[in-house]
């Protein structure tokens, strides 16, 4: 007689980015073990009426993010909650190692923090902060050890790369399959275009957009998608935001580029016209790249559902604007950059994606959970409902709705970009390696239960 099962989740539509089936799903030991009725008897968790999707991927996060003397406020325990409760089982973040800090040690260093902390499994993109030899003679240890994505900045000092800097990454990068995530802005232009309007007298956050418009992104990401072609390396551009950009991404594919192309709920759902907002209340949208015009939106709305976008992550870096985004108050440049996200990434993509008819249920789930996972090289552990799989599946009820105020999520920060959205759809329950951590709204897991995901290469790198 086969084993008993832990877990039957019974009655449910299973959706995943190849199918929707009426199933259910026998969980053994954290693993999928069978799909299909008649499943032996086990302890049930009913789905009736429900979709029982993979549990969501979001591979752009930054928890506790130092950034000078300030962190990011949702930390890897806080975070990993919140991201649980908005369907998520799989998080990725980023190594917070300096220019020419040890490589292998950013990798000790970050693990350190999360252990112990995080309540859904977490996997580690590298940061590239120099391109030095040093730095990439540690690649092959690191990719061999299942560290295979790494950050590469064109923005920021102390992160950025230069252009010589860029192609070497690059082409180290590809050399051990590990796929480059690329933050695509001109630092050049911004620094010019912020000092010309704090000089101008342009302090307000209004201003934040104008000093990195669109041509400042995608200028960068036809660099960076030239430079990979000189070495002949894959790109994944992180957080596309404009037409311009998708513009020079199927430019780069039509020459036979390799490309993976992310962007976030923020520019599908928001739009510069949230600077209009009274006062400082505007600094709550300033995020980089920036929030653009409507019009964007729906470009990018099309682009995922067509395939030219292939993710949807969150860029979640979560500021209280009574406290951290104040330090904004006299110039815009001072904002602390970034959004809250990580538990509304779902609802707003399923109430405004699926339920408005702008993605199929299969798009859906390929963009948030099967192709994040794949760029992750996680896939098919991560990422969708099969035999073999981890148990991850997140359960949303469609008859339900969600309305996101910031007083009742998880994230730790005083607001969100979304207070009194309702949207169609409401996530119901959360399984991460077979155990019920969500329902309801409630976490039921133990933090600290999330493990360090060591990783395949991607097939895109
Ligand atoms: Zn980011």
């Amino acid at each position: 007689m086969a084993q008993p099962l832990d877990l039957i989740v019974r009655n449910g539509v299973v959706v995943t980015a190849a199918d929707t089936r009426r199933l259910d799903v026998g969980v053994r030991d954290g693993v999928v073990v069978a799909l299909g009725t008649n499943l032996p008897e086990a302890p049930v968790l009913d789905a009736s009426g429900c979709y029982v999707f993979p549990g969501f991927v979001d591979p752009h996060v930054h928890l506790q993010l130092r950034v000078g003397d300030i962190v990011s406020t949702d930390d890897f325990e806080t975070g990993t909650v919140a991201a649980a409760c908005g369907g998520v089982t799989t998080l990725a973040d980023f190594t917070g190692n300096a220019r020419g800090d040890d490589l292998a040690e950013g990798v000790r260093a970050r693990w350190a923090e999360a252990e112990g902390r995080i309540a859904v499994d977490l996997a580690l993109h590298l940061t590239l902060t120099d391109a030095s030899e040093t730095t990439l003679a540690a690649l092959p240890a690191l990719a061999a050890a299942g560290h295979t994505s790494a950050k590469l900045y064109m923005t920021y000092a102390g992160l950025r790369l230069d252009d010589g800097e860029m192609l070497r990454a690059l082409a180290a990068c590809h050399a051990q399959r590990i796929l480059p995530l690329v933050h695509a802005e001109n630092h050049d232009a911004v620094a010019y275009l912020t000092a010309r309007l704090l000089a101008a007298g342009h302090s307000e956050p209004r201003y934040h957009p104008a000093s990195r418009p669109p041509l400042v992104e995608s200028e960068a990401a036809q660099r960076a998608l030239a430079l990979a072609a000189m070495v002949d390396a894959p790109v994944y551009l992180a957080h596309v935001t404009c037409r311009e950009t998708l513009a020079a991404i199927a430019q780069a594919r039509a020459r036979g580029q390799q490309v993976v192309a992310e962007t976030c709920p923020q520019y599908l759902a928001l739009s510069s016209a949230c600077f209009d907002a009274p006062g400082f209340e505007a600094a709550k949208y300033v995020c980089t790249p920036p929030l653009r015009p409507a019009g964007h939106g729906d470009a990018l709305w099309t682009a995922l559902a067509e395939d030219e976008l292939q993710i949807v992550s969150t860029d979640h870096c979560p500021w209280n604007h009574e406290v951290e985004k104040q330090r904004g108050r006299d110039a815009f440049s001072q904002i602390p950059n970034g959004l809250p996200g990580v538990e509304t990434r779902i609802p707003l993509l399923y109430g405004l994606g699926v339920a408005q008819a702008r993605l199929s249920l299969q798009r859906f789930v390929a963009v948030a959970a099967s192709e994040p996972a794949r760029a992750l090289g996680l896939f098919p552990r991560k990422g969708t409902i099969a035999v073999g799989s981890d148990a991850d599946l997140a359960i949303l009820d469609p008859r339900g709705t969600t309305t996101m105020q910031a007083a009742g999520l998880h994230q730790r920060v005083d607001y969100t970009p979304f207070e009194g959205w309702t949207v169609p759809g409401r996530l119901v329950a959360t399984v991460s390696r077979g155990e019920v951590i969500v329902r309801e709204g409630q976490f039921l897991g133990r933090r600290g239960r999330g493990r360090l995901l060591c990783r395949q290469p991607s097939p895109w790198a």
